[in-house]
């Protein structure tokens, strides 16, 4: 009797998706990888997924959004009269 069973080739299972995920977020703004108070949900857009710690959450949201930073003073034109 001849036992053909061939030892099953060692398959490490490499980093799982969610673990190079873990690895891979970092705050868009200042690359914290583990911010004080953790990350939120991830600021996504069709394409891409950001990360931001509270402190830059709204910045690059902004990023994101392409919506311009209120700026204190816009255009201030000087009068000529
Ligand atoms: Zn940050």
């Amino acid at each position: 009797m001849q036992t053909d069973h061939d030892a099953q080739p060692f398959d490490p299972t490499g980093p799982s998706d969610a673990m190079q995920e873990y690895e891979a977020r970092r705050c868009h703004a200042c690359q914290a990888r583990h911010p004080a108070f953790g990350f939120g949900p991830p600021l996504t857009r069709p394409g891409m997924v950001l990360w931001a710690c509270g402190t830059h959450r709204a910045e690059v949201d902004g990023l994101l959004t392409g919506s311009p930073r209120p700026k204190a003073a816009a255009k201030r034109q000087p009068t000529l009269l």
